[in-house]
């Protein structure tokens, strides 16, 4: 079985992002899920959430398009890690082998950072994705978070805005 059959929608593009909340604060994939139902969303928008712990999480299924660059929904991949610019190590490593292995099963997509898409704003995923690739996906000097004793105590839910995108089939969740 090819990866085409398996996600039943060409994939021609990965883009990482952020999900804008303060680096090395604890969140899950059922967080943005929460967050983007919230407002007016019918699921999650990315398809994987690597966690401050490494914690690689599903999101929407791959064969669904997600919701996390408009205009580029459809045949694109959205891989989302908490935080906002700085990422424990862990969440490098975890990037590096999620990476890897999409780059595997979709070799003709490219990699790019949610900012490098056309008429992108925002700062998303808070790092240059084509330098991290050209380092062999080794992060810069202050790209990595530390841990400290004050993390963790940031009780107002944050979270990048999802990119409405009308045109998704609802999301059946169990
Ligand atoms: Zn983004």
């Amino acid at each position: 079985m090819t990866a085409e059959k398996v996600t039943a929608r060409p994939i021609d593009l990965i883009v990482i992002h952020c999900a804008a909340t303060p680096n090395g604060r604890r969140h899950t994939a059922g967080d943005i899920d929460r967050w983007h139902r919230e407002r007016g969303f019918n699921a999650i928008g990315y398809h994987f959430v690597i966690g401050i712990d490494g914690l690689i999480e599903p999101g929407r299924p791959l064969a669904t398009a997600g919701a996390h660059a408009v205009n580029f929904n459809a045949r694109s991949i959205g891989v989302c890690l908490i935080g906002s610019d700085r990422f424990t190590w862990s969440q490098w490593r975890s990037l590096e082998e999620l990476i890897t292995r999409l780059r595997g099963e979709f070799p003709k997509a490219r990699i790019l950072g949610h900012r490098d898409l056309p008429r992108v704003a925002k700062e998303c995923p808070g790092f240059d994705v084509r330098e991290w690739l050209a380092r062999g996906m080794r992060p810069a000097d202050g790209e990595i978070f530390e841990e400290s004793p004050t993390s963790g105590h940031h009780p107002l839910p944050g979270g990048e805005e999802p990119n409405r995108d009308p045109m998704a089939p609802p999301i059946r969740t169990s």
